[in-house]
C-alpha cells in the first residue's frame, strides 16, 4: 500500500490515478498530520510526499516517519529544487521534481517496492520477526511475509541491526 501526501487535491488525485492504473493500492493524505494518522492505521509499503504543505510539512513528516518506520522508502515530490529539498533528502529515498512524469513515477515506485525490506515470522509459533535469511533463527518454510512491522512486534537482535541500518 502506498501513502500519497499532497495538499493540492487536483495533483493528488492525478498522481493517485496514475498509481492505481498500475494496480497499486493508494491511500491519500492532504497534509502531514493526516499522513501520520494513516501510518498508524495501515501497513504502508512506500510513502510519496510533497514538501510544502500547511500544518505539518514534508520536512517534518519525513523525520517523523523515520522515527516510526526506519526502512520504509520515501519519495519526495516537489516543484522546488533538489537543493531546497536537501534537508529532507538525507532521510528520504528519492527525489522527483514536479511536473511529475508518469512513467518515471511508476518506474521509481516499482523499483523501490521491489527493494523494500520484508519481514518474516513463523506462523503461530513465534512473535519474533526476522529481516533476512542469514539470521540464526531464520524461519523455515512455514512463514508469513510482511513489509510493515507493527510497532508492538519484536525483531530478533541480529535482524534489528540490519533493520535499523536500512535503507542503504
Ligand atoms: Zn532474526
Amino acid at each position: 500500500m502506498i501513502l500519497l501526501v499532497e495538499d493540492e487535491a487536483i495533483a493528488r488525485h492525478a498522481f493517485a490515478q496514475i498509481l492505481r492504473s498500475h494496480r497499486h493500492e493508494v491511500i491519500e493524505a492532504a497534509d502531514g498530520v493526516d499522513a501520520l494518522k494513516l501510518l498508524d492505521k495501515y501497513a504502508v509499503d512506500l510513502v510519496i510526499t510533497d514538501l510544502v504543505m500547511p500544518g505539518l510539512d514534508g520536512f517534518a513528516l519525513v523525520t517523523r516517519i523515520r522515527q516510526k518506520l526506519p526502512a520504509v522508502p520515501i519519495v519526495i515530490i516537489s516543484g522546488y529544487t533538489a537543493q531546497f529539498a536537501a534537508p529532507a533528502l538525507n532521510e528520504a529515498t528519492e527525489f522527483l521534481p514536479k511536473p511529475i512524469d508518469p512513467p518515471v513515477l511508476i518506474a521509481t515506485v516499482q523499483r523501490l517496492l521491489a527493494q523494500s525490506p520484508k519481514l518474516y515470522r513463523r506462523k503461530q509459533q513465534s512473535e519474533v520477526w526476522h529481516f533476512c535469511g542469514t539470521c540464526s533463527q531464520w524461519p523455515g518454510e512455514d512463514y508469513v511475509e510482511q513489509r510493515h512491522m507493527p510497532s508492538t512486534s519484536e525483531v530478533c537482535n541480529e535482524c534489528t541491526v540490519k533493520w535499523r541500518t536500512q535503507p542503504a
